[in-house]
């Protein structure tokens, strides 16, 4: 793709060009605000956007800030991944989803195995397949995957993706202008559907009755039905059972947010995808900084590239603080400084053992009491999720986590020698902050 360039700025307007109507609207949306902040924040004052195709802006004196322009090799460019296609003749999917660009970790590996299987084997193994888990984590993108290698093996298939609440729309509209028979026969006739975020059927006992119909009709053909939703179908309230039981003949497979690997995994894949080099450092930052969902990853990463290319600066661990500041746990200056592994390598100073014992699988009482304490001052500190917690110290659940926790807890009433103790190097930890 050819890159989008800033046309002009004029009176607190930036206007921005990219080579077709159809790209200049879709930077809009996915860079849109990003780049608004960023600019203003260049510019110094409230900046204005305005997208537009290549030809249809004049060109005025072009301003300092320049877009995906390589001015050195070390810059990283913006350069956002290719525009994604129209729909892949009528089907509704986005071609950039796919099983390649997947990537796959112990919180999603059901998910997306399950998802391959019924891509290879359409409705002869899971069906319905459907997966849940919170926003953000890949549920979408699954999905389109399966249309899209299906599709990519037979281009005949008949494939929908249809989020819930345009399948709520149309069925609003074709009841209005009393069209359903048509609107039943198209969703009947279709080889693999896709209904995105189902549990916007709740509390929609009319679409919920049509779609019961539907799924009963491709059900019976032997067509394969796939579904996502942000819970289990055990949880959505506002459902007739009769749906909710449906929802479970197949298989339910759930996406949890991904472990700190699996952050990097994707960070590296994403930064490869935009043909840009991060530092180890930096990748490490942004997965430290965005926990909870694949989607703030990208926007962290997105973030991050959009402003060392309008400040013309080399992204350094430096840049990448600055830039990320917003987004970074505990903007505290004490919380940035301190990481897990220095307050485990402190306790273990302490307790005069290494650091990398406590992350050991060594369960003798001389490495267990200081693993204990380590994780009780990282709660305390940085209040990591207990995942998280657990992955400084070789990978342990967050049970053992909540077990130490309490063990800590009770020591720390109990026994005045140990609670000295503790309070020493809590004491340091704060200091060394
Ligand atoms: P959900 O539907 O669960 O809310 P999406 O499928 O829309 O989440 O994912 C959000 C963004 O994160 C998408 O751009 C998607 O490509 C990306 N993404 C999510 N999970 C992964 C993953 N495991 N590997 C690569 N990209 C991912
Ligand atoms: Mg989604």
């Amino acid at each position: 793709m050819s890159s989008a360039r800033a046309a002009s700025l004029e009176e607190g307007v930036l206007e921005i060009e990219a080579p077709t109507p159809f790209h200049a609207e879709w930077l809009e949306d996915k860079f849109g605000d990003t780049l608004r902040d960023i600019g203003s924040h260049v510019w110094g004052s409230p900046l204005r956007l305005r997208f537009s195709a290549a030809g249809s802006a004049p060109h005025r004196n072009v301003p300092e800030v320049t877009l995906a322009e390589a001015t050195s090799p070390q810059v990283p460019v913006l350069e956002p991944a290719p525009a994604p296609q129209p729909p892949r003749g009528g089907t509704g999917l986005n071609e950039r989803y796919t099983f390649e660009r997947f990537v796959v970790g112990n919180d999603n590996q059901l998910a997306q195995a399950a998802s391959q299987a019924a891509a290879k084997n359409p409705a002869r193994t899971y069906n319905p397949l459907f997966l849940y888990g919170g926003t953000g984590l890949g549920k979408t993108h699954l999905m389109h995957a399966i249309g899209n290698e299906i599709l990519d093996r037979s281009p005949e298939a008949r494939i929908c993706y249809v989020p819930t609440e345009q399948f709520t729309n149309e069925m609003v509209t074709a009841i209005r202008e009393g069209r359903t028979p048509e609107f039943r026969a198209r969703y009947r006739a279709i080889d693999l559907l896709l209904v995105d975020d189902v549990q916007f059927l709740e509390g929609k006992e009319r679409t919920q009755e049509e779609f019961f119909h539907t799924f009963n009709a491709l059900y019976d053909a032997g067509r394969q039905i796939v579904l996502t939703s942000d819970r289990h179908p055990k949880e959505l309230g506002g459902l007739e059972g009769r749906l909710v039981s449906r929802f479970e003949w197949g298989l339910v497979a759930d996406v949890n947010p991904p472990d700190y690997e699996t952050r990097v995994a994707i960070l590296r894949k994403k930064a490869d995808e935009d043909e840009v080099v991060l530092d180890p450092d930096v990748l490490d930052l942004i997965a430290r900084s965005c926990e909870s969902s694949v989607r703030e990853l990208e926007g962290a990463i997105i973030k991050l590239l959009a402003f060392s290319s309008l400040t013309r600066q080399e992204l350094t661990m430096e840049l990448a603080e600055t830039a990320l500041a917003s987004i970074v746990r505990g903007s505290g200056s004490q919380r940035r400084s301190l990481r897990p592994e220095s307050i485990r390598d402190r306790v273990a100073e302490a307790w005069g053992v290494s650091g990398s014992a406590l992350a050991s699988k060594r369960r003798t009482r001389d490495i267990m009491v200081p693993r204990q304490v380590a994780m009780y001052l990282i709660k305390e500190f940085l209040d990591l999720p207990l995942q998280s917690i657990g992955e400084a110290f070789g990978g342990r659940d967050h049970s053992t986590v909540i077990h130490s926790l309490k063990k800590v807890e009770e020591r720390l009433n109990d026994d005045p020698a140990f609670r000295g103790r503790v309070d020493e190097v809590r004491k340091e930890l704060a200091q060394s902050a």
